[in-house]
């Protein structure tokens, strides 16, 4: 008998094996990595939840999830793996929703392979990982694709009936690419179809792809008569954006809304978010503390501009300094602890920028007028602070007398459009 070897598959062999190393050690010493993707309502581009997505570091580099999953799904450390991406991604969520106001409600969406559906205790790790977060059942979604419905119709069913009978929704994963036995849509609690990033691709900029476009609206349709949401995937322009939502299609993510984060790059990119959606309501110029004087707080790194800042507002105007900060992280803190009325920030600062910090200290402290005092050219400042919600601008570095009157000036504005003072 003769055997062709070749060094390619020994070199896949390899590979198998330190992936699979790789991934034994970041279960065991917990370094396995989330990564959140948010998931917007169409009809009010508001944030309604998010995909977690698991990623494994290997040699420096991060893998993606096609690499190791079907490694994982072979050699059963799926099981180990899901349940940490499930715990960590529902204690995250849970506190996502205790910190950031407007976002109580936020979701969460979990992928789970047939080998996890199908484990003896995985209704039990489910149910273990809302009481250990305090998520509440509905706001969390597991994400199956088709071939799991296929397998073992009997099993699979009898695990989704008992995971939805915790208040838990199922959503059926990139949907139109497997099998695609629409009977299952009759027999099965799904609560979600999930059009798969395939088809979402041929839509637009100027023509769609006749069979994509099909069969998105197929999908979307046979959603709506089954009384399930649609969701599309791989969102990248504008175009296939406005296109699904002609269509009727409820939910979307994609790169071109949001691409898979960090928990930290989440909580700046959702606070943003929140402050898109609901503007903090603007205060009169008469709304100031019980003794009607307005308390700022100087936000910059360059010591004499603080000190020109604070010497120009200090107990003038009816203002007072209350605080001055030379980074944004700081800038948040103190923003928490004094509320301030007024907050001047300067953009370009080392560590967390002024642009970064801006809607953390607008969670903080909603009631502030943030008004940027910055050298950066008018133009630059102007397009970036359209979306941010602050209150104006100001050139950096005249007389601070001038600066004084320009922040007055922003400040009794009757209108909210953005005042560009240049100096
Ligand atoms: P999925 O659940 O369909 O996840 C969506 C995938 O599409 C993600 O890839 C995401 O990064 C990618 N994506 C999102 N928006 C866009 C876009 O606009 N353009 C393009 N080109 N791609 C986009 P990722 O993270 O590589 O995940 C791949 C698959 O791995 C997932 O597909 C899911 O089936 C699986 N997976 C990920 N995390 C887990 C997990 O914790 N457990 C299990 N069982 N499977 C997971
Ligand atoms: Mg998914
Ligand atoms: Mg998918």
């Amino acid at each position: 008998r003769c055997v062709m070897f070749d060094t390619a598959m020994r070199n896949g062999a390899d590979r198998r094996h330190l992936v699979e190393t790789a991934l034994r050690d970041a279960i065991d010493h917990d370094t396995l990595l989330v990564r959140y993707q948010p998931i917007i309502e169409l009809a009010s581009g508001r944030v309604t939840g998010v995909e977690a997505l698991a990623r494994c570091r290997f040699r420096g580099e991060e893998m993606t999830p096609d690499e190791f999953i079907p490694i994982a799904e072979e050699t059963g450390l799926i099981i180990p793996l899901g349940a940490l991406v499930l715990r960590q991604a529902c204690a995250q969520v849970a506190e996502w929703q205790r910190t950031i106001p407007g976002l109580e409600q936020l979701g969460v969406a979990v992928n789970r392979s047939a080998r996890e559906l199908m484990t003896e205790g995985s209704p039990l790790d489910v149910s273990a990982a809302l009481t250990s977060s305090g998520l509440r059942p509905g706001d969390l979604c597991l994400e199956i694709t088709e071939s799991v419905l296929l397998k073992d119709g009997g099993a699979s069913a009898r695990a989704l009936t008992e995971i939805r009978r915790l208040g838990v929704r199922i959503a059926v994963d990139d949907f139109g690419t497997g099998y695609s036995s629409l009977t299952y849509l009759k027999e099965f609690p799904v609560d979600i179809l999930k059009i798969d990033r395939t088809f979402v691709w041929g839509l637009g900029p100027t023509v769609d792809d006749p069979g994509d476009l099909a069969i998105v609206a197929g999908v979307i349709d046979l959603a709506h008569a089954f009384g399930l949401t649609a969701t599309a995937e791989g969102v990248e322009t504008s175009a296939q954006l406005g296109r699904l939502k002609q269509l009727g299609c409820e939910l979307a993510q994609g790169y071109f809304l949001g691409v898979p984060m960090t928990a930290e790059e989440t909580t700046v990119w959702l606070v943003q978010a929140q402050s898109r959606v609901t503007p903090p309501a603007r205060r009169s110029i008469g709304a100031q503390d019980d003794d009607g004087r307005r308390r700022v707080l100087v936000v910059d790194d360059d010591r004499s501009a603080r000190t020109l800042l604070c010497l120009a507002f200090e107990g003038r105007d009816g203002f007072d300094v209350v605080a001055a900060a030379s980074d944004g992280r700081e800038a948040v803190a103190l923003a928490r602890h004094h509320r301030p009325d007024v907050v001047l920030l300067d953009l370009a600062m080392p560590g967390l920028g002024g642009l970064a910090a801006l809607p953390l200290i607008r969670a903080v402290a909603p009631g502030a007028d943030v008004i940027i005092v910055s050298s950066l050219d008018t133009g630059e400042v102007d397009r970036q602070l359209a979306a941010s919600g602050a209150r104006g601008f100001v050139a950096k570095g005249g007389d601070p007398e001038r600066m004084h009157e320009a922040v007055m000036r922003i400040l009794e504005g009757a209108d909210d459009s953005l005042l560009v003072v240049a100096d």
